[in-house]
């Protein structure tokens, strides 16, 4: 079971790799590491037997036994966004209209694609701090009959904030409209149940909460949704009826597989259940933020969100206004240090991201924090506090 702190079977990557605190791809573990050193036949039935396990249990993280056999799960190659494109490629029809909810860069990237596919849609951009809130979106669908998706991030990890996707998914349901989710960063960590959230499909890839390494994502989706989208797709290779129907006659994937991602995602897949499922890795993903916000905070730093949209997947800190705090500094001297930290990917302030996903726990989290109040001392920056003119910004928009 999950035990946050003590989580026995976390060690140090090995040599001198650093700590990966980055969204994805995340430090994993010594047993998915070495579970990608054999070779698998993808037309094999060892193989195949490793594809249905991993459908299967996929499908059981967001489907309890009720909603079982309404859903599928179709895995497909490439990272998070070529799943995401397929999923609006197959489940949008070519003439619908979508509503996208922004608050990021990745709800940003969503428009985008739509863009490309050549779909139409409106577009609800809140900025880098705000959620999607249920009223406007009951809104916009009040206003605009012809919407027939609703697109929502679940974690948008270019600011870590937790987006409220239950409210969301009420309004859309109850104007009969369907969901289509990007859980890419929270999914096998953040609750997510079929059976009280009415969803389309929901997406997330292999190298984000559940712990495997990067080379494939996947979709869960209504079967009704997946027949639907037969023909529909734009793309050859990201055609989901297409790969779902191969799959079901004849278990393997339809052009080459990620076999040794398969083999690393199953054991990842092994031990997420050990740890006690979604709630235990919750637990201490959870335990891994509170440690490292209160850690930075007692050091001066300021994050982004209000403590009410920070999720504990990934926590952005305004850089400090101090002039000798320079990110690249900062970042080598943590590197140094055996930790990978992230830029910022905001559209107004200077921040940095750090990361609480993937296989650490809070005796790392507190190493970090050190590691921050070294690197601050070694740069001769004597407060960590950001300029007046972010936490003005942050005050704002909470009021
Ligand atoms: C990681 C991520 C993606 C996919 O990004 P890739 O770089 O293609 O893997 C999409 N959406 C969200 C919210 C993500 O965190």
């Amino acid at each position: 079971m999950a035990n946050g702190s003590s989580c026995a079977d976390i060690v140090d990557p090995p040599g001198s790799e650093p700590y990966l605190l980055t969204p994805g791809p995340l430090t994993t573990s010594p047993r998915v590491k070495a579970a990608m050193l054999r070779d698998w036949g993808s037309w094999d039935g060892d193989f195949r037997a490793m594809t249905a396990t991993l459908r299967r249990q996929l499908l059981e993280l967001v489907c309890s036994s009720g909603t079982v056999e309404e859903f599928d799960c179709v895995p497909m190659q490439g990272s998070g966004t070529f799943v995401v494109e397929a999923m609006l490629g197959s489940f949008i029809p070519r003439d619908g209209r979508s509503l996208v909810l922004a608050n990021g860069a990745y709800g940003q990237r969503i428009a985008r694609t739509l863009d490309y596919l050549g779909r139409s849609y409106r577009l609800i951009d809140k900025g880098d701090y705000l959620p999607p809130r249920a009223e406007e979106v009951a809104r916009a669908l009040d206003e605009d009959p012809d919407i027939g998706h609703v697109i929502v991030v679940h974690c948008e990890t270019s600011s870590g904030i937790l987006n409220p996707v239950e409210e969301i998914a009420a309004v859309v349901h109850a104007r009969g409209r369907k969901l289509l989710i990007d859980s890419m960063s929270a999914l096998g960590a953040i609750p997510l149940d079929a059976a009280k959230v009415p969803f389309e499909a929901v997406v997330s890839s292999a190298n984000k909460c559940i712990e495997g390494v990067p080379g494939f994502g996947f979709v869960i989706a209504r079967k009704e949704a997946l027949r639907a989208a037969r023909g529909r797709s734009h793309s050859l290779s990201l055609d989901l009826h297409a790969q779902w129907a191969y799959m079901e006659e004849t278990g393997q994937w339809r052009f080459t597989p990620p076999t040794h991602v398969v083999a690393a995602f199953l054991e990842a897949l092994g031990q997420h259940r050990a740890e006690g499922g979604v709630s235990g890795r919750l637990a201490r993903y959870v335990e891994n933020r509170d440690t490292l916000v209160e850690g930075m905070r007692a050091l001066g730093f300021e994050t982004l969100l209000a403590d009410r949209w920070l999720s504990p997947i990934i926590v952005t800190f305004f850089n400090p206004a101090d002039p000798r705090f320079a990110f690249q500094h900062f970042y080598d001297l943590m590197k140094g240090k055996g930790f990978i930290i992230y830029p910022g990917k905001l559209t107004v302030v200077d921040s940095f991201r750090i990361g609480c996903i993937g296989r650490l726990d809070a005796s790392v989290m507190r190493r970090v924090v050190k590691a921050v109040g070294e690197s601050l001392e070694e740069m001769g920056v004597a407060s960590a506090a950001p300029p007046a003119s972010a936490l003005e910004e942050k005050a704002r928009l909470a009021a």
